[in-house]
Parts: structure tokens; sequence; C-alpha cells
């Protein structure tokens, strides 16, 4: 077939998959990766993951349902997640080298690409809200250490003890961390428990914008100041116009890679590519389901990618059609999502759907 009569059959093959309308909403979450798996896990512990997933869904869910932004759904979601303690983000964060605790988030939107976050903050409970703060109030985009909390409390937010962050679990991998890097003999080493607490949110509102955030307490042990991938905008969170994501996994690899990016900037260049410059408006519109498709298969070319230079994790996205999705090469994630057709999903394991 010569090539412009095969670009307009693949226009008209993808005119099929069909875009979202306005009033269609959707939201996908998660809360970490890593060895997740169900003979570890008691039945107490997995109905508890599957409850706060639930509630984080229902939160956000609840802002799109009513109309209100993206924005406002993923930091209801992620608000919820920070504040409970089976999560590596806010109340649940891991502990730091020195037994401090310190904290990372993002937050992006599409249609604007406004974007804000912060890393190593220790006193405010939020920190996707400050993030937040960050985009909206600030002419920054990253903040950090000291200052990050002092804006907070200019803008404020609330303020907690450092001790609100405290959780014995995670007080407890710490020991078993630094125990095993001496053994090990090892400076600085990523997480034995290979475990990811991290928590993002992505959300389409009914106007269509999509926006995405990430919190995290970054990993056990980290040390020298270390800042993973989650207050990177790039490598833990990114949004444009047709595609978000968050990330959680070996944070370093992610930042390499600039993973949250590049899934969502495959989708932006297949938009736009050249040789449809000129064709007519409804095989442009049928170019939105190679977008769809695309950012699935970015995302697990972004994942495999991620393996191959020693790392692992997983994403969640959304692309303009508003279907969720994830890849994770993980025994598990934490992961769940919500759409206005009234299906939603809630899953640990690698097994489920
Ligand atoms: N990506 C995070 C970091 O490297 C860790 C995680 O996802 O739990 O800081």
């Amino acid at each position: 077939m010569p090539k412009a009569a095969s670009t307009l059959a693949a226009c008209i093959a993808m005119a099929l998959a069909t875009p979202a309308q306005a009033e269609d909403w959707s939201l996908v979450i998660h809360g970490g990766a890593g060895t997740i798996q169900r003979d570890a896990m008691t039945p107490e512990k997995d109905a508890e993951i599957r409850a706060a997933l639930d509630a984080a869904l229902e939160a956000g869910s609840a802002v799109l349902r009513e109309g209100g932004s993206s924005l406002d759904a993923v930091t209801a979601a992620i608000n919820i997640l920070e504040d409970d303690p089976n999560f590596n983000a806010g109340r649940g964060a891991v502990f730091t080298w020195d037994e401090t605790n310190s904290l990372d988030a993002s937050i992006m939107r599409g249609d604007t690409l406004a974007a804000g976050a912060v890393a190593g903050a220790s006193t405010t409970r939020h920190p996707i809200d400050l993030a937040r703060k960050v985009m909206e109030e600030s002419p920054h985009v990253l903040l950090s250490g000291e200052g990050a909390d002092q804006f907070a409390r200019e803008q404020g937010l609330e303020q907690v003890d450092p001790s609100f962050f405290f959780t014995q679990e995670r007080y407890d991998a710490l020991v078993r961390f630094k125990a095993h890097a001496m053994q090990e003999q090892q400076t600085s080493q990523i997480d034995v428990d290979y475990k990811f607490g991290t928590v993002g949110a992505v959300a389409m509102d009914q106007s269509g914008v999509i926006t995405a955030g990430t919190s995290t307490g970054g990993m056990t042990g980290k040390r020298w100041g270390r800042i993973g991938d989650s207050p990177i905008i790039g490598a833990g969170t990114y949004a444009n116009a047709s595609c978000g994501v968050s990330a959680t996994g070996t944070g370093e690899i992610f930042i390499r890679l600039a993973v949250a990016y590049r899934i969502c900037a495959g989708s932006a260049w297949a938009e736009t590519p050249e040789p449809v410059a000129s064709v007519r408006e409804e095989a442009i519109a049928a170019l939105m389901g190679e977008v769809n498709n695309q950012t699935k298969t970015n995302a697990d070319l972004a994942i495999n990618a991620v393996g191959e230079l020693g790392g692992s994790g997983g994403v969640i996205f959304l692309s303009s059609d508003g279907a969720p999705g994830w890849s994770f090469d993980t025994p598990g994630m934490y992961r769940g999502s919500a759409t206005s057709d009234g299906e939603k999903v809630v899953a640990i394991y690698g097994d489920e759907e």
C-alpha cells in the first residue's frame, strides 16, 4: 500500500477508539510497589490496605463526580494515603539514616504544565499540599529542606512535631537496614526490604484536565540529603494535555531515565506526527486513539528500561481517553482506579487484574 493510503487506513482504524466524552472523569492511584506477596501478608493487613486505597479512591471520586478539578481530586486522594501509616508518605514515612523523616512530593497539571514540588520537608503534615502551594503561590517549582517548611508555615499549612511521623514498623526497618549495611560494609545502599510505599494519583476531571501527583518519605536509610524521583518533575511525576504519570520504585533509575516525562512525551509525540499535519480533522481525532494505546506501550517500555538499568518499580497513568492503567515489574503494587462509568478496581498482587 502506498504510504499516504496506509496512513489514512491507520487513521480510520484508530477512529474506532473512543475519546473521552464531556462529563467523563477518571482517577488512578498507587500506594507503592515491591515485594508484596500474598503469603507474607496477613488477612488483616490485606484488608487494611484495600480499605485505605478504597477510601482514597472515594475521596478523589467525590471531587470529580461533583465536577471538581483533577487538582483537588489528586490532593484529596493523596491526603488520605499521607495520613495512613501503612504507606511511605506523610505519617508512615520511612526513616533516614539519621533517624529523621524527610518528605518529598510533587504535583503537575497537564493543561498549563504548571508544577510544584518539595524535597526534604520535615514538619509539614501533608507534603502534597505544600507542593501544590509551591505551584500556585510561588514563582518556583522545587523548594527544599527548612525553607520548604518555612514556606508551608507562611502559607498556613498544618505543621506537626517531627515525632508525628514516627511509626515503630518504619523504625524497625531502619534498624534492619543499618544492620545489613554494617554487615556488607556499605556506606549507602538501596532498601533491604525492597518495598516502595510511595503514594501517587493521576486524575482527569470533567473538563478533560489531567493532573498527576506523588508523595513519599523516600528510601529507608537515605543519607547525605538524598532525593529520589518523587519530587522531580519528569522523573516521578508528569502531566501534559493528553497524559499523566506517577511513579514508584528505585528513584535513582527513574531520574536517569526521565520515566514520567518520557511516557507522556511519547504520547504527545504521537499527537502531532509530521505525516498527518495536513489530514482531515477526524483523522487527527482518531490519532488520539493512538495516543491512548501509546501511553500503555510507553509505560511498559519505561518499566522494562528501569529493569535493564538495575532498578524496579511501577507507574500509574491516565491518557486522554480517561482509561486508567499501570505497569510494574515487582510482585505487587498497591493500586486502584475509578471512572465515571462506575468501574472501580482495588488491587495489591501482580496476579490481580
Ligand atoms: N521512588 C521513591 C524514591 O526513590 C521511593 C518509592 O517509590 O517508594 O525516593
